[in-house]
């Protein structure tokens, strides 16, 4: 039981980044570990964490979702926490996956400002409402997390209890494609009939809130702690920034709450989500330090996930993302080229452009790219609508250890 619930922990930890670019939530730390109903445990639990990962992911139907946690110190130094959820907690402290502040109070309302990105919450934050006036206009921009017989499930706020408009899509004629293989929980996809000349994506892209006027001039600049061991704004830290927390005016640290410098512009960051068959797979960030190739075997290695034409057809090294001049660029490399299809605007009808060896095409924010029919990436800091994905076909963090995790967890 103990190594199921590390193994849990450590898919929950991949599911957790304070960077900006990745994340698609925020949420108080100590609002999930502490909602004993859910699951009628422990006062306090760590696990609680992949109940909502799991709900967020069934919210945007996007099995990858990445949460941004806020732990204010009185949750971090809770005493009825397990040594074994504070090491794991010190850990994602230590690594940035987690934002930890002296007190919660607004911050996770603030990121959601800054960024654009949605709150989960238990409880009410209209009380802020006079800094944040979207929580009382734009009350959808908050999901309320509540429990279901062995569930947590996310609903925008100012709404009825209805699941989400894309949960209750039909899973149609891709249903009866699909087959598990039980000794990894991944799926495999069998073939669909190529019809290389007709093949169209059917993806639309909803845009995320966008950021508020004062986050946008914010997450403009990079920005550096005092503090040189700072997992937030330290220079050692390894992923993406997240945002100031402004205090009188100042833009500070939300860790050690000292005035932060301001360490140039921040270069530009794009997340990308692997879809293979509409379901997102994996997100991950191109950034300037480096270019990422994506094919059967390269940095982005899609083999898992693909059927036998498939694999044979999209090359080891299938295509290059790179940032140049601040946008995002892709440059073909495999044989058989590769599509992208452009749209104007979100709900647009798609052009395609091929691209082979050599050939270079700087991405629109409403572009995606098709390595293979049911093969994708897309810009991953969006909703992806218009899919035949369904609330079935996301799969669970708890998979491997359900509720048996979380039972084990509190006897331990
Ligand atoms: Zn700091």
């Amino acid at each position: 039981m103990r190594f199921e619930v590390s193994r849990v922990m450590d898919t929950v930890e991949q599911r957790l980044t304070t960077d900006i670019t990745l994340a698609q939530a925020v949420v108080d730390l100590a609002d999930v570990a502490r909602f004993q109903e859910l699951d009628g445990g422990r006062p306090v639990n760590l696990l609680r964490v992949g109940m909502v990962l799991d709900a967020l992911a069934q919210y945007l139907l996007d099995g990858a979702a990445m949460l941004f946690p806020v732990a204010g110190r009185e949750l971090i130094s809770d005493q009825s926490l397990t040594s074994k959820e504070r090491m794991v907690l010190g850990r994602w402290l230590d690594s940035g996956r987690i934002e930890a502040v002296p007190m919660v109070g607004d911050r996770v309302i603030e990121v959601a400002d800054f960024t654009g990105m949605p709150v989960i919450a238990r409880r009410s934050y209209r009380q802020y409402a006079d800094r944040f006036p979207w929580l009382t206009s734009s009350p959808e921009r908050v999901l309320r997390l509540d429990r279901r017989p062995g569930k947590a499930v996310l609903t925008p706020d100012g709404e009825s209890d209805s699941p989400p408009a894309g949960a209750s899509r039909s899973v149609g004629r891709y249903a009866a494609e699909r087959t598990v293989t039980p000794e990894k929980g991944e799926r495999v996809f069998q073939p669909r009939a190529r019809q290389a000349e007709t093949r169209v994506s059917t993806r639309a892209i909803e845009p995320a809130a966008e950021p508020s006027s004062l986050g946008a001039t914010l997450l403009a600049r990079s920005w550096r702690c005092a503090e040189d061991m700072c997992p937030s704004f330290g220079p050692d830290r390894e992923i993406g920034e997240p945002v100031p927390r402004l205090l009188k005016g100042v833009p500070s640290c939300p860790r050690h709450e000292r005035p932060l410098t301001d360490n140039g512009s921040r270069p530009a960051e794009y997340p990308v989500a692997v879809v293979i068959e509409d379901a997102v797979r994996l997100r991950f960030p191109v950034t300037a330090a480096a270019p990422v190739h994506v094919g059967r075997d390269a940095d982005i290695s899609l083999r898992l996930w693909l059927h036998e034409s498939a694999s044979s057809w999209i090359a080891d090294r299938h295509l290059r993302l790179d940032i140049i001049d601040g946008g995002l660029v892709i440059t073909g490399a495999g044989e058989n080229g590769t599509v992208v299809w452009h749209r104007a605007g979100p709900g647009d009808a798609p052009q395609s452009v091929r691209l082979y060896e050599g050939q270079r095409y700087a991405l629109g924010r409403h572009d995606t790219i098709e390595l293979y029919t049911g093969v994708e990436l897309v810009p991953g800091n969006r909703r992806v609508v218009g899919g035949p994905v369904s609330a079935r076909d996301v799969l669970s963090v708890l998979a491997d250890a359900p509720t048996v995790a979380l039972r084990a967890h509190s006897s331990s």
